[in-house]
């Protein structure tokens, strides 16, 4: 049998650092790849493992002013103090480390092999975990983003004459690649995000709609704190999936940010693992060539967790619920004790529930009207 997932990895992920007090830990996709090897999802003949390419300038330049670019691969190579506010660079959120243009490319080159993988090679999906940079802007670092990954494969595939639908389900608001695609119909960007009237990147509000030939091509999701798996199931149920089936996409890029679990340490959303099976296979089911990519999550097990049981849904493999005892003692030299691979089933508070699901439904409602008979479809009927 010929392969048909690739996995894009390289032990290079782990060579960089954000520095010690920053929340995002490099060490998150080394234990996402030995989880998976752990529980025997990776050595399959189905599988097709690719070692991360960096991505050239060339492609970057597709969304990147070379300015930033310029100035990315300067600050890039010493030890140097550097900073650059205008370009986002150098802050506590943003730091600037010798080979942080390296890392960039990196993350990136992954997303646009996962991109060639699915509509060159004739894959049926492909995952970059090291992907999912949705907050850089053309010439701006944001939300521990320097290079937007997901736009610059998007354009690769629009060049091929492909047309991309972007689902992101990260808690933070997918704000750099609805802003790279606004105003064309080409693509679709659907963000389901904790509500950003006072949450980062305080964007992605259900009005932001698209403008001109874009209009109806950005959908946002916002919901409030403690909504959980019941909620984002069917703001996936009722607004995602039929306009996904409606668009009828060449390709379906994912943003599969771990963050909107509940034990995440920056978010207050309170999904579980079960939510990252329910959606991979809502995905699957589509039958569109898949291209994931990982995206946040601050709490490095979940990480592990959640893009396993991904990755395991993607390839139809069976996972275990326990964590496989050989990987316990991987964890154990983190100080972390965890024995579950999948989450218990978890339910928000009778009243956060009900908060959340009337800010829902008004969401919904709110889609349903405007954006819903631009594609000829009605409520509750697909
Ligand atoms: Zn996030």
């Amino acid at each position: 049998m010929s392969p048909q997932f690739a996995l894009i990895y390289s032990s290079r992920f782990a060579h960089y650092s954000y520095g010690e007090h920053h929340p995002f830990k490099v060490d998150r996709y080394r234990l996402t790849y030995e989880l998976m090897e752990h529980c025997g999802l990776v050595a399959s003949p189905q599988v097709l493992q690719v070692e991360c390419p960096d991505a050239d300038e060339k492609n970057l330049l597709s969304f990147h002013r070379p300015d930033y670019l310029k100035t990315l691969a300067a600050f890039s190579a010493d030890d140097e103090v550097h900073a650059n506010f205008f370009y986002g660079l150098g802050d506590v959120e943003n730091p600037v480390f010798r080979g942080l243009y390296d890392w960039a490319r990196l993350m990136c080159g992954g997303t646009l092999e996962a991109a060639r993988q699915v509509c060159d090679q004739g894959m049926r999906a492909a995952f970059n975990m090291a992907g999912g940079w949705h907050h850089a802007h053309a010439a701006r670092a944001s939300g521990f983003s320097y290079l937007n990954d997901s736009v610059v494969a998007i354009n690769h595939l629009l060049d091929q004459g492909k047309r991309v639908v972007y689902v992101d389900l990260d808690a933070h608001h997918g704000d750099g690649v609805q802003e790279a695609f606004y105003t064309t119909d080409q693509v679709m960007t659907i963000s389901i995000h904790e509500n950003g009237k006072d949450f980062y990147p305080y964007s992605g509000f259900v009005d932001e709609v698209g403008e001109g030939a874009g209009y109806g091509y950005s959908i946002n999701l916002p919901l409030v704190p403690h909504s959980d798996d019941l909620i984002f199931e069917q703001a996936l149920q009722r607004i995602v999936l039929p306009l996904i089936e409606a668009f009828r996409p060449d390709v379906l890029l994912t943003q599969l940010g771990a963050d909107f679990m509940r034990t995440d340490p920056l978010t207050r959303l309170e999904g579980t693992t079960s939510f990252m099976e329910y959606a991979a296979r809502q995905f699957l089911a589509t039958g569109i060539p898949w291209v994931a990519v990982g995206g946040g999550g601050y709490d490095r097990l979940n990480v592990a967790r959640a893009w396993t049981l991904l990755w395991a849904v993607m390839t139809g493999q069976e996972a275990p619920d326990k964590l496989p005892p050989s990987f316990l003692p991987v964890i154990e030299t983190l100080g972390e004790k965890i024995t579950w691979l999948r989450d218990a089933p978890h339910l928000a508070s009778p009243d956060d529930f009900s908060r959340a699901q009337q800010h829902l439904d008004k969401t919904c409602s709110y889609l349903e009207r405007q954006i819903f008979p631009l594609f000829h479809l009605r409520a509750g009927g697909r």
